[in-house]
């Protein structure tokens, strides 16, 4: 594939008012290290895995501070964004067979989950945090790519279900008595040349009567460039995608949402994802008590440099057979009394036109 061209010198003055910092504490000498760094972020993952080790600390305001020396940018208040992938209503055998593979765990006590009450709790979570509207949830409306190798990993690890369904109704229903707010969950392949992202995006659409800006890629896969502005192209100007799978780390080394440059005058704004609760319980092993510790270590950083990150708690996963629900909400609890706040779509676009966008709504 062509490699994406990128003015870095402009990319780097909208960083440095993202943070509100005069531009030449960016671009002198450690702009292109720094760039360089959150590139690499971008390009060297597979399915959102790295593909090395993720220098664990690494972020913006800290590496800055290092190079400049005394370094005074702008902080905010802390902020969470509060997002659920939605990608089961129910139990398959497909899920079963990921679960019993992935967690080594053969049980068949998943199929007494009721995963639409768990997304139900969720939101009732959410509802008790955020102010006027709901939780941020990632809907997919996948289609089958083309090519047979292609439809086979689709058919394994896509989201399956039919939101034109008795299933599909319910679930849609409390999607609107929670208010929720709906986002694109792309699917696998669909941001691929061929894919059918711009197509997915219209179904949800049309189902959800409403224009979705935001998306978070199933299993985080974003890789490159072309991604982002396929996904701009197709009306995307929010994406939440950038997070690692598999590891704990700052991907690409923001703590608070940036404009990524496309073109000259097309940007897409992120809004990093750190905390997700398959890494912590699923990759990692953790013990609710641990996850909750790491997981507050780790939001400590977004409240030292006044951040703003996304968490994303699946929607199945206060179910029994998981069980993760209850560190969610004891996560959000510690984040109250750490005075942060706390925001749903409409707050994220909100605290974008007034603090890190301001200087460069024009070039969105
Ligand atoms: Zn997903």
């Amino acid at each position: 594939m062509q490699e994406h061209q990128i003015d870095i010198p402009s990319q780097l003055k909208l960083w440095a008012e993202t943070l509100g910092v005069e531009e030449s504490h960016i671009v002198a000498s450690s702009g292109e290290f720094l760039y360089k760094q959150w590139r690499e972020d971008l390009e060297n993952s597979k399915y959102g895995y790295p593909l090395q080790p993720v220098a664990q600390s690494a972020y913006l305001e800290d590496s800055l501070g290092k190079i400049i020396g005394n370094f005074e940018y702008k902080k905010r208040t802390p902020a969470i964004f509060l997002t659920h992938d939605v990608d089961y209503l129910n139990p398959t055998y497909i899920l079963w067979l990921k679960k019993a593979i992935g967690r080594k765990k053969f049980s068949l006590d998943c199929f007494k989950d009721n995963f639409l009450d768990s997304l139900k709790r969720y939101l009732e979570v959410d509802k008790n945090f955020l102010k006027d509207s709901g939780g941020q949830l990632f809907i997919p409306a996948p289609r089958p790519p083309r090519g047979f190798k292609k439809y086979l990993i689709h058919k394994l690890i896509d989201p399956s279900y039919n939101l034109n369904s008795t299933l599909g109704d319910a679930f849609y229903k409390i999607v609107m008595d929670y208010r929720a707010e709906v986002g694109i969950h792309g699917s696998f392949f669909s941001l691929e040349n061929d894919g059918n992202f711009k197509l997915e995006k219209r179904t949800l659409e049309q189902r959800f009567g409403r224009k979705i800006t935001f998306n978070r890629q199933h299993w985080l896969n974003i890789n490159s460039y072309q991604d982002l502005i396929a996904m701009h192209e197709s009306g995307i100007n929010f994406d939440s995608s950038l997070g690692w799978n598999g590891t704990l780390g700052i991907r690409g080394g923001f703590l608070r949402p940036y404009p990524i440059l496309l073109d000259k005058l097309k940007v897409i704004w992120e809004i990093p994802m750190l905390l997700m609760d398959g890494v912590l319980f699923d990759e990692l092993k953790l013990s609710p008590e641990k996850a909750l510790a790491i997981a507050c270590d780790w939001l400590q950083k977004v409240a030292m440099v006044g951040g703003c990150v996304a968490i994303n708690w699946h929607e199945r996963t206060f179910a029994r057979s998981y069980g993760w629900g209850e560190t969610y909400e004891r996560i959000l609890e510690w984040c109250k009394k750490e005075g942060f706040d706390f925001y749903s779509r409409q707050d994220i676009e909100q605290r974008i036109k007034e603090h890190e966008g301001k200087y460069i709504s024009k070039t969105n």
